[in-house]
């Protein structure tokens, strides 16, 4: 990328942007230069393919060269670009916030498929982060309404902004505190967390992407399981009686966690659901009888 802008077109740049990415060890070379190239013009990835033989100008050029070195250094795509998809819709996310996966959209449909037999849902986002899941549920339950929580106040900014964005801040209360404390003893219909399940010695061995991500959500403690325990402990005092948790689990976890909610008093397994590779991913516990 050091010859002059007239030798570059939007073709010729992406051949030359994912191979570069490629040999940098990017999972995703060739889709990762489109999607920032889409970004720096403004235009769709539709639009690039279309205007294969368009030059870039100059500022076009400076621009698109400065996103490059940042996705060379592994910075992850939606932290440069400050956007990421979640239940077809577009989440603004920065460094303080984990990007939305889309796995965690199983946990998402399940809830909303499950809440749209409730009259007015009322639905807890423990560690809410960006809020996309929250939000996303708000967004598809016209009548429910929740509560974001989240240890970080840094975190809960982001979700704001996207409850804004997305047009339901009148029905989303954002709450700064540790798991169910900020709740004042509310119960909910459906309590929903992505908690940080990492492995704590396994946190420094993630792609450099994901260690771009805040260690506050990612790090599970010496097993990974430290929230399940906390919210298994002090989750069922959140439920109503025909209330349910769903709750994403990492690799593995589907069934420790299950069996931490056997050995509690109050709740009990009822689903474990599969991610789009097979993996068991999201637990449901429910009151026991
Ligand atoms: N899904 C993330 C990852 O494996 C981890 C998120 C979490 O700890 N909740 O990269």
């Amino acid at each position: 990328m050091t010859t002059t802008s007239e030798q570059w077109t939007i073709g010729s740049i992406l051949t030359w942007t994912g191979q570069y990415f490629r040999e940098k060890g990017i999972s995703n070379p060739r889709l990762d230069a489109e999607v920032l190239l889409s970004h720096i013009l403004g235009k769709s990835r539709l639009h690039l393919y279309v205007n294969f033989d368009q030059p870039l100008e100059a500022r076009e050029l400076a621009a698109f060269r400065e996103v490059v070195k940042k996705r060379a250094q592994r910075v992850p795509v939606a932290y440069i670009t400050g956007y990421k998809e979640f239940m077809g819709l577009d989440f603004i996310v920065n460094p303080h916030v984990l990007i939305p996966r889309p796995d965690t959209e199983i946990l998402a449909e399940y809830a909303a498929s499950r809440l749209a037999q409730t009259v007015n849902p009322c639905i807890a986002d423990i560690g809410t982060g960006s809020g996309a899941i929250l939000i996303s549920l708000l967004h598809k339950l016209a009548a429910a309404a929740g509560i974001a929580v989240d240890i970080s106040g840094d975190a809960l900014k982001v979700a704001q902004q996207n409850a804004v964005r997305h047009g339901v801040e009148s029905r989303l209360q954002c709450k700064q505190g540790d798991l169910f404390a900020p709740l004042d003893g509310q119960t909910f219909d459906a309590v929903v967390a992505n908690p940080p399940y990492i492995v704590a010695a396994e946190v420094d061995n993630l792609e450099p992407e994901v260690r771009c991500e805040p260690h506050l959500a990612l790090s599970g403690g010496k097993d990974g399981l430290d929230f399940y325990r906390r919210i298994i402990k002090d989750g069922a005092a959140c439920l109503k009686p025909q209330g349910f948790m769903a709750l994403e689990v990492g690799m593995g976890q589907a069934r420790p966690v299950a069996d931490l909610a056997a050995q509690s008093p109050r709740l009990r397994m009822t689903e474990i659901l599969k991610d789009y590779g097979g993996i068991e991913r999201v637990v449901i516990l429910a009151l026991s009888e």
